[in-house]
């Protein structure tokens, strides 16, 4: 958990206002990777790396934003905001006023302090994090308040719309609707959810390989286009296959040769990686951690064989964590190619983990990879 009393020192110093503080959490995804566009399950964890927005109302209509991160202000007149992002980190809080003021917020003049501990751009959300923490301040300006999950989507739409990436809901509904000791297991049909209890005794340690490999993007299209394809054979037999999330694993073993054996493989990890999450809700619920290693360890295998989208420095990294008596369970994490490992371990021997992971890691692959060490947390909140 950061310290708050810094950004209430630096709003007050720069704003000359006491603010209100409110902060929203990182996250990692546990399981089910790729499963949102196929309207399946995906189960991430809210993380205790954060990012603050401290706020104070202002008398005119002027719109001012500091973020400590960049050490630079932006600020608009309320009645000429830009419509659009424009490449600016900026993008992030002025797409949430944006977004905001379409769902009929009256949103007042404000001076606004921005601060956060997630890594940028290194996979655990802080462009979700600084989405919701920003929502919840304004809010509080407006003098309102959203139910969680309708903060959570207006932010989703902040991101695909203004800022112009296209990301699912996970991340802001993590951020929304996390507990600590918890996993969310989401449901991205209908959005309903459950938690499901992490033991106090297991720490979240995320390895980033700090590898990601270009043709990240090129990869992404090609599996959507073979979901697609496969989706559409299904559908010609059973027409109530609109996506994935309608077909089982006995569909794909009846009809499953007449796909290209790539199509066949994207399928089966999709269709899988959605059973295998709520498979993993069942096994925390259950206490079961011999269960949840297993379904990890299929989870990265599903990943790197059948979606083909693990890497090299991965494999090394989840090779080596599973070696470890004291981790439960590793997977790769996130939209594939590179980016972090997620890591189920025994916090009494988390550090001694870490230590020896990133040696390991080092000694194979000559990357110095950075280790976070976290736990599951609680949602967005006003810190008081
Ligand atoms: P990720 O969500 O994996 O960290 P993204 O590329 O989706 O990576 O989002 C990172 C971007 O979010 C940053 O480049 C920046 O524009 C914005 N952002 C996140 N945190 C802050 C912050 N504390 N201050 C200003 N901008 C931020
Ligand atoms: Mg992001």
């Amino acid at each position: 958990m950061m310290d708050v009393t810094a950004i209430k020192r630096t709003h007050l110093e720069r704003f000359k206002e006491t603010p209100r503080v409110f902060t929203s959490p990182g996250r990692v995804n546990l399981i089910g990777e790729h499963t949102d566009y196929a309207e399946g399950f995906v189960m991430p964890a809210a993380i205790d790396f954060s990012t603050q927005a401290a706020i104070s109302c202002r008398d005119d209509r002027q719109v001012a934003i500091y973020s400590a991160n960049f050490t630079e202000q932006v600020i608009h007149d309320l009645d000429a905001m830009p419509e659009r992002g424009s490449h600016h980190w900026s993008d992030y809080p002025l797409g949430v006023v944006h977004m905001l003021r379409l769902a009929g917020i009256d949103v007042p003049g404000f001076s606004m302090s921005i601060e956060g501990n997630v890594p940028l751009g290194a996979g655990l959300s802080s462009s979700a994090s600084i989405e919701v923490a920003v929502a919840l301040a304004v809010l509080s300006a407006a003098g309102t308040t959203l139910p969680p999950p309708e903060v959570a989507r207006l932010c989703q739409r902040a991101e695909n719309s203004y800022v112009g990436a296209s990301t699912g809901i996970m991340d802001q509904f993590i951020a929304c609707c996390g507990a600590e000791d918890h996993a969310l297991l989401l449901d991205c049909r209908s959005l309903s959810y459950r938690l499901a209890p992490i033991p106090s005794n297991i720490s979240l340690v995320i390895c980033n390989t700090m590898v990601k490999h270009s043709h990240a993007g090129g990869e992404y299209n090609t599996r959507r286009a073979e979901v697609e394809e496969g989706t559409a054979i299904l559908r010609s037999h059973r027409p109530e296959v609109r996506v994935l999330r309608d077909a089982t694993p006995e569909d794909l073993e009846r009809w499953g040769h007449e796909m290209p054996p790539n199509v066949l493989k994207r399928c089966r990890h999709i269709i899988t990686d959605s059973l295998r999450a709520i498979a993993t809700a069942d096994a925390l619920e259950a206490h079961d951690l011999k269960k949840l290693g297993e379904l990890l360890a299929a989870a990265h295998a599903s990943y790197r064989d059948d979606f083909e989208a693990s890497c090299p420095e991965a494999d090394i990294m989840v090779d080596l964590a599973v070696r470890d008596p004291h981790c439960y369970g590793a997977r790769l994490t996130g939209g594939g190619f590179g980016g972090c490992t997620v890591n189920l371990v025994e916090t009494s021997a988390a550090e001694a983990f870490s230590e020896k992971i990133a040696a390991d890691y080092r000694a194979a692959t000559g990357i110095q990879p950075d280790i976070y060490r976290c736990r599951a947390s609680a949602a967005a909140h006003e810190v008081l």
